[in-house]
């Protein structure tokens, strides 16, 4: 995968700006942008980390293009850990994609999405946990996930991770020299302690899979279908939580038919709410479909908000929903609450009655506490350790995973006392599990296929 040329790339937003920049990487980084850069400083353009006043001009007929920032980062003490320039323009798109021009003219490949971040890693000068967090740092839509991503692209996880694999990597040993100098048998005693240290081993890995059940929410975030039958205020709850009037509220029954989306932050997590079409028995044509999307959000949500209407008693239609929504996936509300007359939640089950929030998306009452419910139900038992290293992505969730059941393998064949050389391979398996979440043990067509979700210019 890895190229050995020059690679270029506008690595600012599309669009105007104050500035825009073009970076270029390789060997040849020096040579082509100094081609295109006339210094205005004495200070000669080959010192690094200097930042320099000049002009990007056409290379061949001197004609001046705009002022720039030219700043020169000399390997292996760059991003990339290879020579890389740095050309800051004025942030027009003509511009820049003028300088990018010619750039290319002298020389340079455009780069593939990613392909920065991809020099970094085959440099070593970044894992591939920590390549995966520069890009977690880009699309961060709310400053917790923006914090999680710093943590990792600091190398945090990496870190938690390196004391189990240097356990594990100790056990090996051990057992790769006692098959090789050792005439008798590892003795059942030994064979007991490295059993126990393998468990240990699946323990403490097993706690770190654990972080991703709330991990992934922080990344991929959280889809909460808000559901309940026609006018108990299912749009209206939408918008108390989004707090805006995006989603049409009529006294009429039935007038949501298509769902409507909208993504909140909750405590730092992404909440995509899904506003449902209400769910009744109908013989509507088109309401029928709008339901039957309903259902079909309700079966993808992570869980489903129940809306009741607290004016009312309960219908069957209610009834219904509350009997095919499962408890374990659903949060329900009592709205409607600020009505005179509202009916207390006396027909449902106890355990239903203690699930159950009094809100009114009227007054706003009880939305904090159910916006803690939505944080709390998302969460699990991790609210509390929150700011801890956390797994936030499938991949690396299931290399850990993987090396759990390497290790449970080998733990079970130390028990049975089987041949060193059965456990070693069970073993070594989990060690490369662990080297795939910071790239050591990838191929390529994985690791393409992780850096080619990157965006251009990164
Ligand atoms: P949906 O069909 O379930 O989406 O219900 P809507 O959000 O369209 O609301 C139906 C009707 O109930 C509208 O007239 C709302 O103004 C009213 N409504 C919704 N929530 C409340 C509330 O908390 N209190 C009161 N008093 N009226 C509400």
């Amino acid at each position: 995968m890895f190229r050995d040329d020059t690679i270029a790339a506008i690595c600012t937003p599309a669009g105007r700006g104050g500035i825009g920049v073009v970076r270029l990487s390789g060997p040849d980084s020096l040579e082509i942008a100094s081609q295109i850069f006339r210094s205005q400083s004495s200070v000669a353009l080959n010192a690094p980390n200097r930042a320099q006043f000049g002009r990007v001009v056409d290379r061949v007929t001197g004609e001046h293009i705009d002022e720039a920032i030219f700043t020169y980062f000399k390997a292996p003490r760059s991003y990339t850990g290879e020579d890389v320039v740095e050309l800051s323009c004025h942030g027009s798109p003509v511009i820049l994609s003028r300088a990018l021009e010619m750039i290319v003219e002298s020389g340079a490949r455009i780069a593939e999405p990613g392909e920065f971040t991809f020099r970094a890693f085959f440099n070593k000068r970044i894992d591939l946990a920590q390549a995966q967090a520069v890009r977690d740092c880009i699309n961060a839509q709310t400053e917790y996930q923006a914090r999680v991503a710093a943590k990792q692209l600091e190398g945090e996880l990496s870190r938690r991770l390196s004391p189990h694999k240097e356990a594990l990597v100790e056990i090996i040993v051990h057992l790769e020299s006692s098959v090789e100098f050792v005439e008798e048998d590892i003795s059942p005693e030994t064979g007991a302690a490295i059993a126990a240290k393998i468990e240990r081993l699946i323990e403490e890995l097993s706690a770190i899979a654990r972080s991703f059940a709330f991990g992934r929410y922080v990344k991929e975030g959280f889809d909460l279908a808000i559901v309940g039958r026609p006018n108990v205020g299912k749009s209206s709850v939408f918008n108390r939580l989004v707090g805006s009037d995006r989603a049409i509220v009529t006294a009429l029954p039935g007038t949501t038919r298509d769902a409507l989306y909208e993504t909140i932050s909750i405590s730092g997590v992404p909440v995509r709410l899904i506003d449902t079409a209400g769910i009744r028995e109908t013989n509507d044509v088109v309401e029928t479909l709008g339901i039957a999307r309903s259902r079909a959000a309700i079966a993808d949500a992570d869980i489903s908000l129940l809306v009741l209407d607290a004016s009312e008693p309960l219908t069957d239609d209610d009834i219904k929903l509350l009997n095919q929504t499962p408890g374990e996936r659903r949060i329900i509300v009592f709205n409607k609450t600020d009505l005179l007359g509202a009916i207390k939640p006396g027909f449902l089950e106890p355990d239903e009655q203690m699930e159950m929030l009094p809100v009114s998306a009227l007054t706003g009452e009880g939305f904090d506490d159910l916006a803690a419910k939505i944080f709390l139900r998302l969460s699990g038992d991790q609210a509390s350790e929150r700011d801890d290293v956390m797994i936030t992505d499938a991949r690396q969730h299931a290399a850990v995973k993987k090396s759990i059941e390497y290790l449970f393998a080998a733990r079970d064949l130390m028990i049975e006392r089987e041949f060193e050389e059965v456990v070693l391979l069970k073993l070594r398996g989990a060690l490369d599990a662990l080297g795939e979440i910071t790239g050591e043990t990838l191929t390529d067509d994985i690791l393409g296929e992780i850096f080619s979700t990157f965006c251009i210019g990164k």
